[in-house]
């Protein structure tokens, strides 16, 4: 149930993504704390500013280089049917600025009026899909019932419908806005989108340094909020359009806030959370970056509704599972602490793997013939349930029949070789434990050895900022 406005309540956030997002930027707009203390005064002025805007990016000539330009086509991505992006729009100052400005008129004083769509208050404006930033609600404002005109809409939510690419992580083809259970992070989301908007409009998305993708922007809001702080985080990413309406959901889960406050209070993980980003990043020929490293990690942390995300463990195996690629012994193990750190965190693990690696790390080593063999035969069978028991009860065999220690005893890895949740992760883990325990023996767990080169350049690059600082090169040309 929507809370109603009183005499001094101008704008209410509402549970509706959208609309909430609206309401965030037009607080930071004015700002205001929270869109509670929005006043009537700073509706009045925030209309002013939405104009302004509205009316350089509506006049401005189709010059791809053009910042005005640029905010027009976002304009256009939202409000693909208004007064301000129609093909037939009125290209004369004069003749467009009345239109624009009645989006933003308060109420007529004592005319019929119906509760507020989205936050239900009196409002006596009917919208239709042509002025609305909605996604795929296409079909629900076209088939209005018969004789009605539109959607009551009133003027706090009307203002924040246009301020909402002010707030929301915008493209010149989508936008994402922000749901978390805390409004802080909510407000910290808004705030630097409304700083980014304002780069935008003066430089365009070219120069403006803009940064990738909306996730870094995310988990800086998440990571302000401190480690006592659980909160999920919903990412709504969409694109208003005639034909082709889309909506993609992410989230994050709750530990996120703490799992960043473990991960940049701690040297090791921090290290290994650069270390992915900066083996994420790709870079052309001429060494620009075409993929924002810092971006595609923190995309990590979101989970697809569809369930088809790819997780943070998964590509810390796949990182150090690459026979082809380096790492320094001191490299595995911050990536190896990062997975770990993930698994306690976020996922509620906390296994003690250490014996059970030790096991096949010792059948490698001397199980007979070239460790690097039986290397290769532990990778291709490590993150399969059934395989890996039959592996492991082989390596229990030899070692036995060697006369060797055994580390552990079958009921130590059975939690890992049956099919039951978190097993998958698990085994995973049991693989970066394995080629550290190698690595440290001074086994050859690579094809090649590490070069000092890409080692000395690894470390320049290490010690700067961790999640995608918003002056990081890594995030620059790749909007
Ligand atoms: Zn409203």
């Amino acid at each position: 149930m929507s809370p109603l406005a009183t005499d001094s309540t101008w704008l209410i956030a509402t549970s509706h993504p959208i609309q909430r997002a609206g309401a965030w930027a037009v607080a930071v707009l004015a700002g205001r704390t929270t869109p509670q203390d929005v006043t009537h005064a700073d509706l009045d002025a925030v209309a002013a500013r939405l104009v302004e805007d509205v009316m350089a990016a509506a006049l401005a000539p189709k010059d791809p280089d053009s910042a005005a330009y640029g905010w027009w086509k976002v304009l256009l991505a939202l409000y693909p049917n208004s007064k301000a992006t129609h093909n037939k729009r009125p290209r004369d100052h004069a003749a467009l600025l009345p239109e624009i400005l009645a989006l933003f008129v308060p109420d007529a004083p004592g005319s019929p009026a119906w509760p507020c769509t989205f936050c239900g208050v009196p409002a006596a404006v009917l919208w239709t899909k042509k002025n609305l930033p909605l996604y795929d609600t296409d079909k629900m404002l076209n088939t209005l019932p018969p004789g009605v005109a539109g959607w009551p809409i009133c003027r706090g939510c009307r203002i924040a419908a246009w301020a909402l690419p002010y707030g929301a992580w915008v493209t010149t083809g989508s936008a994402t806005v922000l749901s978390c259970e805390q409004d802080a992070a909510e407000r910290e989301f808004s705030a630097r989108n409304v700083l980014r908007a304002e780069r935008v409009m003066q430089l365009g998305f070219g120069k403006a340094g803009t940064g990738a993708r909306p996730e870094p922007v995310v988990l800086r809001a998440l990571k302000a909020l401190g480690p006592d702080l659980p909160a999920a985080a919903t990412l709504w990413s969409f694109k208003n359009d005639n034909q082709h309406p889309w909506l993609r959901v992410t989230q994050t889960r709750r530990a996120v806030p703490r799992f960043l406050a473990t991960v940049e209070g701690n040297a090791e993980p921090r290290r290994g959370w650069r270390l992915l980003e900066l083996a994420l990043t790709r870079r052309d020929k001429a060494g620009r970056p075409v993929t924002s490293g810092p971006a595609e990690a923190a995309r990590l942390l979101f989970e697809a509704e569809d369930g088809r995300s790819r997780s943070l463990p998964a590509q810390l195996h796949q990182l150090l599972d690459k026979p082809e690629k380096s790492w320094s012994l001191r490299n595995r193990a911050a990536l190896t602490r990062l997975a770990f750190i993930y698994a306690e965190e976020i996922l509620g693990m906390n296994p003690d793997l250490k014996p059970v690696a030790t096991v096949i790390a010792d059948w490698i080593e001397h199980g007979g013939g070239a460790p690097r063999g039986r290397l290769a035969e532990y990778r291709n069978v490590a993150l399969s349930d059934y395989k890996l028991g039959a592996l492991l009860m082989q390596a229990h065999f030899r070692l036995t029949f060697d006369g060797r220690a055994v580390a552990a005893t079958p009921e130590d890895w059975r939690p890992l070789i049956q099919q039951r949740p978190r097993a998958w992760e698990q085994r995973m883990l049991l693989s970066a434990t394995v080629l550290q325990l190698l690595q440290e023996r001074g086994v050859a767990v690579n094809e090649r050895p590490v070069d000092p080169d890409d080692e000395a350049r690894t470390e320049l690059l290490v010690e700067r900022p961790i999640l995608g600082d918003e002056d990081d090169d890594d995030d620059r040309g790749a909007a």
